[in-house]
């Protein structure tokens, strides 16, 4: 690609620039002055900036078939109206669900997402296989993490008893998954991190069990973590700590761990991120959806402790798309702290190589480098309105999203001119519409009516 606005995060940007491809990696990029001609096809990048692909760090796919539901509840609330529906849940509704997700994801400048799949009623076909057959045909790079709850209401738990599993049947299924799926060469398009639900969902055996699963086998640990202050209440009333203190104890703090939210942190919990090297995937749209709070983003990144984004499940974040997430991570830090609090360019770096930092891709991608995955993504800055904003980096993160030109994943063409291009854009929706009403019968037949609770 030539004459393109280069936005590598690491080093300098490149006002006019050309990047060229050998295989699934960059081989070089420069000034255009530099440029020299190869064989091969060329992008003319003119009225574009380029930027690594996006990375998602927190995710719950199925839940595209149950969005717009307990449209003002809690956290708990939310779970509590939406678990039974969840339970009722099989492998064509993770698939349609997961198919329309991760196509949303890709049209808004994603190469790579993780997943947090923690829902497995009995006998409803391989939910697992279904999501990573999806994240095949759409083309993205995919992480799952194999998740799990073990503490139903019988033992203090938020969940019925009816999604839970047994320890045992968790462990053996989760290292299976690692077994069948995990990928960890440099060109990985599919790892697999182990991820019990909550605090207030999973078993302080099966927090523990897992952690070394997850060890022994080389893989990425994730859960959610100080999402609200509900959290922290049923922590210290549960186990006499706060969530931080208690993942402490666990021995969950450290390089291999990314926890989703980590909204309610004090300086000391923010210090122990920073010291351990513990990863934080920042959710600003869902926490705003749920009221949750809003996460000390710029505190965290002062002090040193990593933060990347994520979209969080559908059901509590409707169709947000991943490049809006830098937006409105930047938008509440200043609402709150000032408009110094982060930067564009600080939200464009967490939405790459922060995210790369959380899943453990950094080596790899998050960054336009020589050497590293071709994982791209090309915005189109020379619209009729988008070409009065003087830097290009600003009109990505201050405005709404703009029109993607180009996703290469690993130097493939996922998406051209706002259309996917590995699958046919209007089935990869349709099977999510299907999905959603699928799960809604599937749920009606079990006597569950999922409530929309419309407020006037
Ligand atoms: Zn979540």
């Amino acid at each position: 690609m030539e004459n393109v606005y280069i936005a590598p995060v690491a080093g300098a940007e490149i006002e006019s620039g050309y990047l060229r491809i050998e295989g699934d990696r960059i081989a070089d990029l420069g000034p255009m002055t530099q440029a020299h001609a190869v064989p091969g096809e060329r992008i003319d990048g003119r009225g574009m900036l380029a930027t690594p692909g996006l990375v998602n760090t927190h995710h719950h796919l199925y839940q595209w078939a149950s969005q717009g539901l307990a449209q003002d509840a809690t956290l708990f609330e939310w779970l509590v109206a939406l678990y039974q529906v969840w339970a009722a849940m099989d492998a064509e509704v993770v698939h349609g669900a997961a198919s329309a997700g991760l196509g949303y994801l890709a049209l808004s400048g994603c190469t790579l997402s993780s997943d947090h799949h923690y829902v497995f009623p009995k006998g409803r076909g391989d939910l697992f296989a279904a999501e990573i057959e999806a994240a095949r045909s759409i083309g993205l790079r995919f992480h799952p993490a194999r998740g799990s709850m073990d503490r139903g209401q019988s033992q203090g738990g938020l969940p019925p008893d009816v999604v839970v599993e047994q320890l045992d049947e968790i462990l053996a299924a989760t290292a299976e998954a690692v077994d069948i799926y995990h990928d960890p060469s440099f060109s990985s398009k599919l790892r697999i991190a182990v991820a019990p639900c909550s605090p207030f969902s999973v078993s302080r055996d099966l927090m523990t069990e897992a952690a070394s699963l997850a060890r022994s086998k080389g893989v990425r640990l994730h859960t959610h973590l100080a999402e609200t202050v509900d959290e922290e209440e049923h922590c210290l009333e549960q186990f006499g700590l706060r969530p931080v203190d208690y993942m402490e104890k666990l021995g969950w703090l450290g390089p291999d761990v990314w926890f989703a939210h980590s909204v309610h942190l004090s300086d000391a919990d923010i210090d122990k991120f920073a010291r351990t090297g513990t990863g934080s995937a920042h959710c600003p749209s869902s926490n705003g959806r749920l009221g949750a709070g809003i996460a000390r983003v710029s505190e965290m990144l002062r002090r040193g402790a990593n933060v990347g984004l994520g979209v969080d499940g559908n059901a509590s974040s409707e169709l947000t798309p991943l490049a809006g997430e830098m937006r409105q991570a930047m938008l509440f830090q200043r609402a709150r702290y000032g408009p110094t609090a982060l930067t564009a360019r600080q939200a464009l770096e967490m939405a790459t190589l922060g995210g790369a930092r959380n899943l453990g891709r950094q080596g790899e991608l998050g960054t336009l480098e020589v050497g590293k995955l071709a994982d791209i993504a090309l915005w189109r800055v020379d619209g009729a309105f988008t070409s009065a904003v003087a830097d290009p980096v600003a009109a990505l993160v201050f405005g709404p999203q703009l029109p993607l030109a180009r996703l290469l994943v690993g130097g493939e063409t996922v998406v051209e001119d706002d259309e996917l291009k590995t699958v046919s854009q209007d089935h990869v929706g349709r099977l999510g519409a299907e999905a959603s009403r699928r799960l809604l019968n599937l749920a009606e037949k079990k006597g569950v009516t999922a409530q929309k609770e419309v407020h006037q």
